[in-house]
């Protein structure tokens, strides 16, 4: 089925009311999933960290990301995960809606700087995953950045080679174990470049985005960046949005 089909008939079972908060959705934008208020309540990540934009504190490196591995390069997400935004990525990646991915790369073009990288690369869902759910949500988001930024999309650079575990009932430490050795990359060729910027839905703590990056430094990459639409909440972005 082409893109513009699939589009349309998703507009025929588009619910008319916002998804977060039921009021109804404008009728200049009538295939939203979001009303105009919930969508300018997106919390935008602002500046801190120079590596992973996280506040950083008053004295001292980054909390965040000083364990990560040098593989890893800049990392950008676009808004704080707060209910507007999980909603969101829920109806992306649960109930099917790729309008989701669209308003996902809206704000992601429109909060963070268009990367000086080669290709986009979004990170693969395991192949058991992939049936079961029809599509990978991180390619979705992938594409439409793509089409905003006009960079290419490199699909199959990233396999995953092994199932992981879901990871929101884990601690940091046995998320870093679940996903390590889980990936494998192809090496740069002519066509790709060899600067990246992995592409996923959400950031937690980094694991995966760290795994991927060694893996892809390990098969020859020179640079690896990555760009998330959101990012889970710590205790420093709660306090600064109050
Ligand atoms: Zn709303
Ligand atoms: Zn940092």
């Amino acid at each position: 089925m082409t893109g513009e089909l699939l589009r349309s008939l998703e507009r025929l079972l588009l619910p008319n009311s916002c998804l977060v908060c039921e009021r109804l959705v404008e009728r200049d934008r009538p295939d939203d999933l979001l009303c105009a208020v919930c969508r300018w309540r997106f919390r935008r990540v602002g500046v801190g960290c120079e590596r992973c934009a996280h506040p950083l504190p008053p004295v001292g490196p980054c909390r965040f990301c000083s364990d990560w591995p040098a593989a890893l390069g800049r990392t950008r997400s676009a808004v704080w995960l707060t209910n507007e935004a999980r909603v969101t990525v829920h109806a992306l990646k649960y109930d099917g809606y790729t309008r989701a991915a669209e308003i996902m790369a809206e704000a992601v073009a429109s909060h963070v700087l268009h990367p000086e990288v080669d290709i986009l690369v979004p990170v693969p869902l395991g192949r058991r995953r992939l049936r079961s759910r029809g599509y990978n949500q991180a390619a979705a988001l992938c594409r439409a950045l793509s089409r905003a930024w006009g960079i290419p999309m490199r699909d199959g650079v990233l396999e995953r080679t092994r199932e992981t575990r879901s990871q929101t009932e884990l601690t940091p430490e046995e998320r870093s174990e679940n996903v390590r050795a889980a990936f494998q990359a192809k090496p740069p060729d002519e066509s790709s470049g060899k600067r990246a910027a992995i592409v996923d839905d959400v950031l937690t703590t980094g694991a995966t985005l760290c795994a991927i990056a060694e893996t892809m430094a390990g098969t020859g990459w020179i640079e690896v960046n990555a760009i998330t639409f959101a990012r889970a909440q710590t205790y420093e972005s709660k306090v600064l949005l109050g």
